[in-house]
């Protein structure tokens, strides 16, 4: 009899892989609250079948401060280059949301700062990430969305 603490096979998926093409690359935070939510936008509002994704905390956060962080920018970037050219999308998609924890870590010194606005802070910074991409990537539709939270905690997803 197998036990859970057996090696060997432990479940077999009653999912096929597919080789049908990716519609996109999908770069997002990988804060478990928001994955189902994200998924219905993806699938219910871009329409997306199947996309490739990179999940890391604060999704395009590793991708935007070259200057204190140029390490986890050039592993990123080497991320998405791969993904672009293994599974050539046309489109490549950018969310971030309200709330986010990596970016409350990374600013949490300048929160009580006069003027300064952490939800401003992220959408500026995916926009301006958008703009790199399209020039990293000039075939593809580059889309920024920032997922706000609704009372009701469902989420408003506003088109950067
Ligand atoms: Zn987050």
């Amino acid at each position: 009899m197998v036990t859970e603490s057996s090696p060997g096979v432990a479940y077999r998926s009653q999912t096929t892989i597919t080789e049908e093409p990716s519609d996109a690359l999908v770069l997002m935070c990988s804060d478990r609250r928001f994955q189902d939510g994200y998924r219905e936008f993806l699938t219910e509002h871009l329409g997306l079948k199947r996309w490739d994704a990179i999940i890391v905390p604060g999704g395009g956060y590793m991708l935007s401060f070259a200057e204190v962080l140029p390490k986890q920018l050039k592993l990123g970037m080497r991320m998405v280059k791969f993904i672009m050219q293994a599974s050539q999308p046309t489109r490549i998609v950018l969310i971030n949301h309200e709330g986010c924890k990596r970016y409350l870590e990374a600013f949490q010194g300048q929160l009580r700062k006069l003027g300064f606005s952490l939800p401003d802070k992220q959408r500026r910074d995916l926009t301006a990430l958008a703009r790199d991409m399209r020039d990293a990537f000039p075939h593809t539709t580059v889309e920024a969305y920032y997922a706000a939270l609704a009372p009701d905690n469902t989420l408003e997803f506003e088109r950067l």
